[in-house]
């Protein structure tokens, strides 16, 4: 899906952020503006998501710290703003990759279901509710937004696995590009 804006057809692809990068570790901050920048940021993330491939991508990942993330499961394509999650308590342990560490994917343990509460980006409330897959993906990505990354959630034997594979991963060491704050160009400072 391409971003339609004002009748102009603009694909935004951005830079995803690489583990090592601070942002992917920042708790991000709540959306209080449902405003056109908002827009463009989901569409943004929806964008990179895409292109990437990826199955979800958290606004932190592309250097924005607000609760926004977008996902793209079973062609169920949607996005989610400030959510809040209910699980579960069966839990499933299936591979899990994330784009932020690419090429690299081990096996996670997490809730077998999920109910996302949450905004669109017009600020009306929606539920995202889904098992397998699609509860992984809301899982992951509202992490993201906490600064909690999926290797966190790996046993210590799969955390030895994955810290010695970030470690041979050619894109690790790479220079950090500058973090950002909001989508907007004042850096967050606007009400
Ligand atoms: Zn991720």
């Amino acid at each position: 899906m391409s971003a339609q804006t004002e009748g102009r057809c603009v694909i935004s692809v951005k830079p995803i952020r690489i583990f090592g990068d601070p942002v992917l570790r920042t708790p991000a901050e709540p959306v209080r503006d449902f405003d056109a920048e908002l827009r463009k940021l989901v569409s943004d993330l929806t964008d990179t998501m895409l292109e990437a491939p990826g199955l979800g991508l958290a606004a932190p990942q592309i250097g924005v710290g607000l609760r926004v993330f977008t996902y793209f499961v079973d062609d169920e394509l949607g996005h989610l703003i400030n959510p809040s999650l209910d699980l579960t308590a069966d839990t499933e342990t299936d591979d899990e990759g994330c784009l932020s560490f690419p090429g690299l994917a081990f096996p996670t343990e997490r809730a077998f279901g999920a109910v996302a509460k949450g905004f669109n980006m017009y600020g009306e409330p929606v539920t995202v509710e889904g098992t397998g897959q699609l509860a992984r993906c809301v899982q992951h990505e509202t992490d993201h937004l906490d600064g909690v990354l999926f290797i966190d959630r790996l046993d210590p034997q799969q955390r030895k696995l994955a810290n010695r594979a970030i470690r041979e991963a050619e894109w690790w060491g790479e220079p950090v590009p500058e973090i950002r704050a909001s989508p907007h160009a004042t850096g967050g400072q606007a009400r």
